[in-house]
């Protein structure tokens, strides 16, 4: 038998060093036995699927150098390798499905499920679709759909008993089928779910071992019995561990650097970074941390993996980084790197006009322009300090006795809202050009009923370290999405951070905000 993984992401957001890591592990299975490794787009969900995002996976993919052996971009015998370009294979399949009765049409309109829903969880029942339109007669089914109804296509789940399975890692695994919904397979516009996608996908293929993030083993039940209607033996499964942050939480966009942009643009070495991902829950045999791809894939075997939870530890991605700057470069090597880094022609090109402004010798330039090399500006104690005093009265010098320390936390608080609904209107905003970013904070700006000199205040200080600088706006297009978002989380942990609660009010008053 051949060997065939595959990395399967969905084009959606920012390319994650989630989807790395996985993939990884999955090219290194296939490539360590003469297998092949397989790229293949997700994009079901049209609405937030955009050749953008696919581009930039394909390209932090190719920057780690995980190439694969077929994919959109390379020739193949399994092709398409794209979803949406597979719309009929997914219309033959499912006709097979109801044809023989292992998928049912239903007809239930949102506000039922809604209402099934709520009900479900007063009663504290497991939410799931309640089988209201398996009741329908054939007919009846029929003649609804030849009248144009609108209605999804669910998959048929047992009622009683468990669904038993193995997996390479954990071993036997049962889950209940009390516990498995009648999971959508098509939907109302006769495009497929996720599931029924990925499992006709996996076996048109070829693919041997399935081995992805821990998050997808409830989902097993289900595409073992799309197997079982199509009469197809299932691949092997293999469930790796999430990366944790050091504390165990789950990395998460919101709170982590989760993009793989992030660490480009933050200076790191690709070869460093996939030499860290391979640590996470595996190691060499011989114990050596610092390894190369050749290397790990010459030594792998899957059976090394841990469960205990990966941690992806920055402090300990920066030692090993900095062992490769100075392992792995010649001086001259680092110099090229470096200055490859440091100055693109485009950056430069793009810094050019903003540092002309505000330099009068070229000495002057290092200082306006440092926050474009830093990483993370250096933020003093009182960074935010003089901006909060100017906020709360009490005028830069401070003058006792006028204003109180409760003046100074709501102006530190009101400093944090802008920071956090900044960070979460750049978060939904899809394109960083420099119109887009002056639209979208000029328009925050209006929604906050700020002046936008006293919004982009606190601004500056996150960004660029300092009061003032080149535009603030002009800097956050320049360092792009991951550096900025960085940065604003930064300044808000600088300034203490926010309780649970704080959070929970700031997301309440962002959601009552007008949207643009
Ligand atoms: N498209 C899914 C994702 O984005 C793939 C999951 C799988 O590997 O089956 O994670």
């Amino acid at each position: 038998m051949q060997i065939r993984t595959r990395i399967a992401p969905s084009p959606t957001g920012a390319p994650h060093v989630g989807t790395a890591y996985i993939a990884l592990f999955n090219r290194c299975f296939a490539r360590s036995q003469g297998g092949r490794f397989i790229l293949r787009i997700e994009d079901t969900d049209r609405a937030r699927s955009t050749a953008a995002a696919e581009a930039a996976i394909l390209d932090a993919l190719r920057w780690l150098g995980l190439d694969w052996d077929e994919g959109p971009d390379k020739n193949g015998s399994c092709g398409p390798y794209r979803q949406s370009e597979r719309g009929a294979i997914y219309r033959e399949h499912i006709d097979k499905l109801v044809e023989k009765g292992d998928a049912f049409p239903c007809f239930c309109d949102a506000q039922r499920l809604a209402t099934v829903r709520q009900q479900q969880m007063e009663a504290k029942q497991q939410p799931g679709y309640d089988g209201h339109c398996l009741s329908l007669s054939q007919d009846e089914a029929a003649a609804r759909i030849k009248a144009g109804e609108p209605h999804v296509l669910r998959l048929k789940v047992p009622e009683g008993g468990t669904s038993a399975f193995h997996d390479m890692l954990r071993g036997e695994v049962s889950i209940d089928w009390s516990q498995v919904d009648m999971q959508v397979l098509m939907k109302s516009d006769g495009s497929p779910t996720y599931h029924f996608a990925n499992v006709v996908d996996d076996h048109l293929m070829g693919i041997s071992h399935v081995i992805r993030g821990e998050e997808w083993i409830s989902s097993i039940p289900k595409h073992l019995l799309l197997y079982q209607a199509f009469g197809w033996t299932p691949p092997v499964f293999c469930h790796m561990p999430l990366l944790r942050n050091p504390n165990k939480s789950k990395l998460s966009k919101r709170r982590n650097p989760t993009a793989i942009d992030y660490y480009r643009d933050m200076g790191y070495l690709p070869q460093a970074l996939v030499n860290y991902l391979g640590m996470m829950g595996w190691s060499m045999p011989s114990g050596e941390e610092k390894f190369n791809l050749q290397q790990m894939t010459d030594a792998f075997d899957i059976s090394r993996v841990s469960l205990g939870g990966p941690v992806f530890d920055i402090a300990k991605l920066n030692w090993l980084n900095g062992r490769y700057l100075r392992e792995n470069l010649s001086p001259e090597e680092f110099a090229t790197a470096y200055t490859q880094w440091a100055f693109p022609p485009e950056k430069v090109r793009r810094l050019a006009p903003l540092l002309q402004q505000r330099a009068e010798r070229f000495c002057d330039v290092a200082t306006i322009g440092a926050h474009f090399l830093t990483g993370q500006p250096d933020l003093s104690p009182d960074a935010f300090a003089s901006l909060i005093a100017k906020k709360a009265g009490k005028g830069v010098e401070g003058r006792k006795g006028e204003k109180t320390d409760a003046d100074a936390d709501a102006a530190a608080d009101d400093i944090k809202r802008i920071l956090q609904f900044t960070l979460w209107r750049l978060e939904a905003l899809p394109d960083f050009s420099a119109e887009a970013v002056e639209s979208c904070l000029k328009q925050l700006a209006n929604d906050m009923d700020l002046k936008i000199r006293d919004y982009l205040a606190p601004l500056f200080i996150a960004i660029s370290g300092r009061p003032a600088s080149v535009s603030v706006m002009a800097s956050i297009t320049l360092l792009g999405p991951h550096l900025t978002r960085a940065r604003l989380r930064q300044a808000l942990t600088h300034l203490g951070g926010l309780s649970k609660t704080q959070a929970k009010t700031l997301e309440k008053a962002y959601n009552a905000l007008e949207k643009p």
